[in-house]
């Protein structure tokens, strides 16, 4: 049974000893090759400040671009058709930015939730643990790669 790389325990990470018990002490639910959920749960509450400070920045822009626009719009709206193009199209981009923002929010908080529940590092969709050079590269995949390729065929929300 090849059961891909890292099988082996990359010995990257020194410490931790990794098998039994894990640093939070719970064990609870019996499940096991759970991966260093610790490390991620760091990791995901560094993104999750990260984007929480970004999207404050946002709001606090796209508010600005939407003032300026709504005092445009009372003052002579004839000569500044272009301006007001331009800033149209920039509020759009930022409002596309946050709502990438708020959406990695969203898949972040659910990650760190799956934490809390012990299924994190689990694929809800096949049940399989997800790789670890998965979760390292992106904590917060809630799907193995397969199954995150079918949902984004799909055209559902990633
Ligand atoms: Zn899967």
């Amino acid at each position: 049974m090849a059961d891909g790389p890292g099988g082996s325990g990359r010995g990257e990470q020194g410490g931790g000893g990794g098998r039994g018990e894990g640093p939070g002490g719970r064990e609870g639910r019996g499940l096991e090759a759970r991966p260093d959920t610790g490390r991620a749960r760091a990791r995901l509450e560094a993104e999750r400040r990260a984007l929480l400070a970004s999207l404050d920045r946002q709001r606090q822009e796209g508010r600005l671009v939407s003032e300026q626009l709504g005092a445009q719009e009372l003052s002579g709206y004839d000569q500044h058709q272009a301006d007001l193009g331009s800033q149209v199209e920039l509020r759009a981009k930022e409002l596309g930015l946050r709502r990438r923002l708020e959406e990695e929010l969203v898949e972040v908080e659910a990650a760190l939730g799956r934490i809390d529940a012990g299924t994190y590092g689990f694929c809800p969709d096949c049940g399989r643990p997800i790789p670890p050079a998965r979760l390292e590269a992106m904590p917060r995949a809630a799907r193995c790669a397969e199954c995150q390729a079918r949902q984004e065929e799909r055209g559902g929300p990633s």
